[in-house]
């Protein structure tokens, strides 16, 4: 009697253990992030004006001058072109 609820108790953890697994293969995967698959306009490279780098125009810091825009890859070069602007005037 004791033996016959142990083994019902057992049946019922190996459908669980079943079932657990069955739900983790059928669970859809989520689609591995490609770094290639980025928008079009990320593709976009700028030239720092101070120390004539090349940068992707996201990570570029902007700055409006003359009716133009400036790209910059640090405060440094953003705050020394600046400079050299005023000194010009
Ligand atoms: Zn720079």
């Amino acid at each position: 009697m004791i033996l016959g609820i142990f083994r019902l108790i057992f049946y019922l953890i190996v459908a669980y253990v079943i079932y657990f697994f069955l739900r983790l293969l059928l669970s859809p995967r989520r689609p591995a992030r490609r770094h290639s698959d980025r928008t079009q306009s990320s593709n976009i490279m700028v030239k720092d004006e101070t120390c004539n780098t090349y940068l992707p125009r996201e990570d570029a810091i902007l700055e409006k001058a003359d009716g133009r825009e400036y790209y910059f890859c640090s405060q440094e070069c953003r705050q020394k072109f600046l400079g050299r602007k005023k000194s010009e005037h």
